[in-house]
């Protein structure tokens, strides 16, 4: 009695600090220490189920050989964990939390497998298993092919003819022979192994055919999914605590899902029943006609020193050049000199949600001057200098213009509305969606080519001299 109420104590203090986690997640300055805070709860509620828990029937894990499998278990996932979250580079951090949420969804397939036997002539506990089976099952399988798409191996987006359909069809059956199986009451475990390979083969088709810039949507989608079918583990087990981050994880991958939709201006419905992308190849053709303009470090200087008003638009090649600290200086110098300097953040810029906010947050950019979409577009008419760093699809007018394009719909930042624009890339290579960006034949842009890092620190030791 004593044990279980100190159990139950226990996860009292995980979920809590669960709570108190995610709030900290939501601003840069507590972000790390929401982390570590949240990772503590977890590790008392993983203590105290190892230590203290016993099921109905009597049984614990503390047994020798059961604690020998669990903690050498833990040991080797700690260890991967660690040394592949050290080693990952800022810019691959999207793969890695989809390579993990993958995880997620497989545990959670596997505590269903594992506890079909168990369970056979409980409908409702069956109920219970087969959801949390099929929807961590979908997580895990849908998590790799968008591991494997972010990370370059998978290049394409495979589309089947009518894969709308298809993949309806396949969801159906996912839900009917969850219900069958339920329903009958059967013990037959290989009926539990079929619907298991169906709900992968769902995931794979339901990501396959997704275009570059709808990835984001479908990652914290699939985060939600991996939290519901915790949760579902959670009732299982009727493991507060696990309940409890199964349902935080679920509602915050919804909320963001919701949040990302409203970004790229797609539907939930679409997101769901996999219709989206369904342009992504049509527009990716679309040549751009006219002719592009350089413009020199020193002009460049010059038209930022005279400005009143400039607004930097930062975008995944500012963090793969990891100038986050030289652009800081940039905006201190500009500062310095009487320019009004802020920054643009448009909120899929970079390869995940929040990712320019965490770049530039490393270099103690004051997050008061980072703007969001919303409200930056109506100043940059306002604005005398725009500078793009590294950011193409976010700045791409197709969005508004090409209804054959991928990100047709998508809001993007009207940087075309300024009075000069200054675009610093590497090349005339595409951003992420794979398309060409009139923005570049403007004849209000000109272009800076070089590496962000390198053509931001020539910038700033031109401004110093002036
Ligand atoms: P893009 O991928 O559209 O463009 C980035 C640009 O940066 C490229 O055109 C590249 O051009 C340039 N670049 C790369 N390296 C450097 C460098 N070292 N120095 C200077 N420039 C460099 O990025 P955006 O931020 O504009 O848009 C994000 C895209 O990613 C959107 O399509 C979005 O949907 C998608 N996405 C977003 C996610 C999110 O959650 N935020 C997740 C997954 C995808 P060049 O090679 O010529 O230098």
């Amino acid at each position: 009695m004593t044990q279980q109420y100190i159990l139950d104590l226990l996860y009292l203090i995980g979920s809590i600090t669960f709570v108190i986690g995610l709030k900290m997640l939501s601003g840069p300055q507590t972000a790390r220490r929401g982390n570590l805070v949240a990772a503590f709860g977890m590790t008392v509620a993983i203590l105290g189920t190892i230590f203290l828990y016993e099921d109905p029937h009597g049984n614990t894990s503390r047994e020798t050989i059961k604690l020998g499998i669990i903690f050498g278990g833990l040991a080797i996932g700690t260890l991967v964990g660690w040394m592949t979250a050290k080693r990952v580079k800022m810019t691959a951090m999207p793969e890695l939390v989809s390579l993990f949420n993958g995880m997620g969804g497989a545990c959670a397939a596997l505590i269903s497998l594992l506890e079909f036997e168990h369970n056979v002539h409980d409908p409702m506990r069956i109920g219970i298993i087969m959801a949390g089976m099929i929807i961590g099952s979908v997580s895990f399988s849908g998590s790799i092919i968008a591991f494997m798409k972010l990370n370059g191996t998978l290049k394409k987006s495979l589309r089947l003819p009518n894969y709308n359909i298809i993949n309806a069809v396949m969801l159906l059956l996912n839900v009917a022979a969850a219900v069958c199986i339920t329903w009958s009451g059967t013990d037959q475990m290989h009926y539990v192994l079929l619907a298991f390979v169906l709900a992968l083969a769902y995931g794979v088709m339901f990501v396959v055919p997704i275009g570059g810039a709808d990835m984001p949507v479908v990652i914290s989608l699939l985060n939600s999914f991996t939290g519901l079918a915790a949760a579902f583990g959670g009732f299982l087990y009727d493991n507060q605590v696990m309940l409890t981050g199964g349902i935080l994880v679920g509602s915050a991958g919804t909320i963001l899902t919701v949040a990302m939709c409203k970004a790229m201006n797609r539907p939930l419905f679409n997101v769901i029943f996999g219709a989206f992308g369904e342009t992504a190849s049509a527009g990716a053709g679309h040549s751009v006609q006219g002719s592009i303009k350089d413009i020199s470090i020193t002009d460049a200087a010059v038209l930022m020193n005279y400005s009143k008003k400039v607004v930097i638009v930062p975008g995944y090649g500012l963090a793969v050049a990891q100038a986050q600290h030289v652009i800081h200086e940039l905006e201190m110098i500009l500062e310095e000199r009487g320019v009004q300097v802020k920054y643009a953040i448009h909120p899929v810029a970079g390869r995940m949600p929040g990712h320019m906010n965490v770049l530039l947050a490393e270099s103690n950019v004051d997050y008061g001057k980072l703007v969001e979409m919303e409200e930056i577009n109506p100043e940059f008419s306002s604005t005398d200098v725009v500078l793009v760093v590294g950011a193409n699809d976010v700045v791409n007018p197709a969005a508004k213009t090409d209804p054959s394009s991928p990100i047709y719909g998508m809001p993007i930042l009207d940087v075309e509305n300024a009075h000069h624009i200054i675009v610093n890339k590497r090349s005339m290579n595409a951003g992420y969606a794979g398309i060409e960006n009139e923005l570049f034949y403007h004849t209000k842009t000109s272009m800076l080519f070089g590496d962000a890092k390198d053509a931001l620190t020539k910038l700033v030791s031109e401004l110093k001299s002036m």
